[in-house]
């Protein structure tokens, strides 16, 4: 398996530390709003990457963080006067029921920012010690020019960074480019005792402290969105490598923007859409496979049309799924078992996310194999009840476990409501007909459920029924 390394910036062999586990970091929100669509392509990206490793028998450690301690979360609470920890409360809840409804896999541990503020300040004191942390009345910064390796990630030098960097007065700092690490405590601030004073973490310093906690002082893999990579990632390299001495991380994913009409989708720009508004009218699996049509490394353009064609493939996806539900409870095991070489598609599949997660062209080979079946079916009389089953391993294995663009279950919930009803529903017009006296239809409705495998019982007031 090979991905494409940010910091090496070509394509490695991914070798784990300690096979077959796999420590997994990534970035997580900030909890001071709904999430937008173009932050759930991250997370759906990171969720598919880890289950692919999982699917290819790694045992994944996934940490993701939830930052609940920032500027903005401060402003949104002095804005609608409610304490920081309601606000950040009210967001994390909502964080966690989008990624449900987007179908994304619970991370092992949800590290909170404040959970974990005396870690942030061990390291905090740990950078002082070797010099690469100063004090500044109560407000600590990282000294980038003591990192030699800065700017490595992002692939530029002190000299041109400190160039595009935007020069703030009066807060102090010897470079530019130097970061907080401790913020000093404003008046009606969260703020936490430390040896500097009362005051709160930076950002960074954040995802250092939880990550080094959950997943050892070097990580598999670090990921997150490209937006990350300067400065939050450099940064996070920059402290977690001079607080330990030895590399932070072996493998840096980073994915691509979604962007809206050619900009990209933020927050700032005020350009978004909530994944919450995107799932009121697309199903989570259609946002998942829109996602997945495109390199998870380049930008993408939002469109509702894509959208919309996602949503025919998921139909595809369904119907034959359905198909193949239906058929394995007939359980024909003499019909024909055809030639179809399932084998060549799980080949195809693994050969393309091998090559750094080429998810457009896996899933190529879904719906091709999906072509493939449906002829099958189509074109002949009678099929054992093998070849379903084999479909159904090759679906729920791909595009379930890995993709998450067919819920083999929710279906089966689905079609067991439908079924439901439908029973009802020829109760209550028997019913009727009994009414009318019309004993012999209704005998005969009564004889027919029965041959399809559904008993009715006339009871005193009410007819029920239960499958044989
Ligand atoms: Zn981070």
């Amino acid at each position: 398996m090979r991905f494409y390394n940010t910091f090496s910036k070509s394509k490695e062999e991914f070798i784990p530390q300690n096979p077959p586990t796999v420590s997994f970091y990534t970035c997580g929100p900030t909890v001071y709003d709904y999430f937008h669509i173009g932050n759930a392509r991250s997370f759906i990206m990171a969720d598919v990457l880890r289950r692919y490793l999982e699917y290819k028998g790694f045992k994944v450690k996934f940490v993701m963080n939830l930052t609940d301690v920032d500027d903005r979360i401060i402003k949104k609470s002095i804005d609608e006067k409610k304490p920081s920890h309601v606000v950040s409360d009210f967001y994390a809840n909502a964080f966690f029921e989008d990624i449900n409804l987007l179908k994304i896999k619970p991370a092992t541990v949800f590290p909170k920012a404040t959970q974990h503020v005396s870690e942030m300040i061990e390291m905090i004191r740990e950078l002082e010690e070797r010099g690469v942390a100063y004090n500044v009345d109560g407000n600590v910064f990282y000294d980038v020019s003591k990192f030699t390796d800065y700017g490595k990630l992002s692939g530029k030098n002190i000299e041109e960074l400190s160039a595009g960097a935007r020069v703030e007065v009066n807060d102090n700092k010897k470079n530019p480019l130097d970061f907080a690490l401790w913020k000093k405590a404003k008046e009606g601030e969260p703020s936490w005792d430390s040896p500097w004073g009362k005051g709160r973490p930076g950002w960074h310093i954040e995802c250092s402290a939880m990550s080094s906690k959950h997943l050892g002082e070097t990580i598999d893999i670090h990921a997150g969105g490209n937006d990350l990579i300067f400065p939050h990632h450099e940064n996070e390299i920059a402290q977690s490598e001079a607080a330990h001495n030895h590399k932070f991380v072996k493998y840096w994913i980073h994915f691509g923007f979604l962007n809206i009409n050619e900009e990209k989708m933020s927050k700032s720009l005020g350009n978004f859409l909530t994944a919450r508004e995107i799932l009121k009218k697309y199903s989570a699996e259609a946002i998942r496979l829109f996602f997945l049509q495109t390199y998870y490394g380049g930008p993408l353009n939002f469109s509702f049309n894509l959208l919309a064609a996602a949503e025919k493939g998921v139909e595809k996806i369904k119907n034959l799924a359905e198909k193949i539900e239906s058929e394995i409870k007939k359980d024909d095991n003499i019909g024909l078992v055809p030639d179809f070489n399932i084998k060549y598609y799980y080949d195809e599949f693994e050969k393309v996310m091998d090559d750094d997660l080429n998810t457009p062209q896996a899933c190529a080979v879904i719906f091709d194999f999906i072509r493939s079946a449906n002829k099958i079916i189509s074109e002949t009389e009678s099929l054992h009840v093998s070849f379903f089953i084999d479909l159904k391993k090759f679906l729920t294995e791909t595009a379930e476990n890995v993709f998450g663009i067919i819920h083999f279950e929710e279906l089966y919930k689905k079609s067991a409501q439908l079924d439901g009803k439908l029973i009802n529903l020829i109760i209550d017009l028997r019913t009727k007909l009994k009414k009318e006296k019309n004993f012999l239809l209704a005998d005969s409705i009564r004889d027919e459920l029965n041959k399809i495998g559904i008993e009715l019982k006339d009871g005193k007031d009410s007819t029920t029924y239960k499958f044989k």
